[in-house]
């Protein structure tokens, strides 16, 4: 077999993830690759945990990237503050829910679900009402940004009814980060992990992740050993937190790292309250063009997310050929539908470096050419 250089197309990713990543990133990632170790390399990494506590707006001691994509951020925290025969409250409108579910059941804990249907908000009545049904619940877990749907919840008020309850919050902030406002001090979060290939627009594969004092100390005083090896942030911690004295854990993927850093900075000089609006300001633009070609979304204005667009694939629009070609003729990817809305929706991502106008021009030009 002859096999030469791999040269990727150049695509217009407005899919659920990943996001078009900037040639400042893209060039970030191919400088020297040096020592995981290397005071260089660990100066840099602390200008990492900076940057995440700033995107995070927290100020957690416990705050770093997980070598490993955004799956790997939710089991950490399951893998970390689940022990056997703990009830964990998982609020499920879509297709991430279920997979905390899959989360806690492994790790030994009992998940009662709150279910509400695909496209609708987390009905904090139906929480209140699972928390008073199982007083001895531990955690409340819920998706801050459900890429499957398009629905945004209100981490504020669930993390205030969780500690209500004695309980503590684990937040899915994949697709969130940067994209709609979050602070995470200020609402008390107690475990909350993203992504960075969504409004982050870093190459996929880190996952920065948060951990309250509170659950530091869950952690810290587990009666059994993480059942998992490379989460134990009990080993973790001492990589990430001492400040120049880092001891080995795993060879960090360095040159993502440095992507990860690139990245992190474009957020900090926008700044984190310019890059929430800008994902609605272009959402509203994206919106009021698709509503001209005469195309309807699936969640209420109120409870949409700005970076993540669900629409109702026209009457007669084949799904999977209209994505193809829109792929080849145009190089523009929108993502399918997941679970139940496979087949009637569509999924137009505007987020991170995504989200700017030529995009939304090209995405509406293409769409309404090809429907
Ligand atoms: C994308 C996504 C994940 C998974 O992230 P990966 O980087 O693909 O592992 C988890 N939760 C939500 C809400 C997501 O959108």
């Amino acid at each position: 077999m002859k096999t030469q250089s791999f040269i990727p197309p150049s695509r217009t990713l407005m899919g659920p993830g990943p996001s078009d990543v900037s040639s400042r990133v893209l060039d970030a990632m191919a400088r020297p690759t040096i020592g995981h170790l290397d005071p260089i390399f660990i100066k840099m990494m602390d200008e990492v945990k900076a940057l995440i506590q700033y995107a995070f707006q927290t100020k957690n001691e416990l705050t770093y990237a997980i070598s490993a994509p955004g799956m790997a951020g939710m089991e950490c925290c399951f893998a970390n503050l689940v022990e056997e025969k703990d009830k964990v409250i998982i609020c499920k409108n879509g297709f991430f829910g279920e997979r905390m579910k899959e989360n806690v059941e492994r790790y030994g804990g009992i998940p009662i679900m709150v279910e509400d249907e695909w496209g609708k908000k987390i009905d904090i009545n139906k929480v209140e009402e699972a928390l008073k049904e199982n007083e001895d619940a531990k955690i409340v877990a819920f998706v801050h940004a459900e890429t499957s749907t398009g629905v945004k919840s209100d981490p504020k008020s669930l993390t205030k009814l969780a500690h209500d309850y004695d309980c503590l919050s684990i937040v899915d902030t994949v697709t969130g980060l940067a994209g709609i406002p979050l602070l995470v001090d200020e609402w008390e979060i107690d475990a909350i992990y993203s992504g960075t290939q969504k409004c982050l627009s870093a190459s996929p594969g880190l996952s920065p992740i948060s951990f309250s004092n509170k659950a530091k100390e869950k952690i810290k005083n587990r009666k059994t050993k993480v059942k998992s090896w490379f989460h134990d942030l009990n080993l973790i911690m001492s990589y990430w937190e001492g400040e120049g004295a880092r001891s080995y854990h795993h060879t960090a993927p360095i040159n993502a790292l440095y992507g990860l850093h690139e990245a992190l900075l474009i957020l900090s000089e926008e700044g984190i309250e310019n890059s929430w609006k800008r994902h609605l300001d272009n959402h509203i633009l994206l919106r009021d063009g698709l509503e001209n070609i005469g195309i309807n979304f699936l969640v209420n204005e109120d409870d949409r997310l700005p970076q993540l667009n669900t629409i109702f694939i026209p009457d007669g629009v084949q799904d999977a050929e209209t994505r193809s070609r829109l792929l080849n003729e145009y190089n523009l990817e929108i993502g399918a539908g997941l679970g139940t809305l496979a087949g009637k929706v569509w999924r137009i991502g505007l987020m991170g470096h995504s989200s700017n106008e030529n995009n939304i021009d090209h995405c509406l030009k293409s769409l309404s050419e090809v429907i």
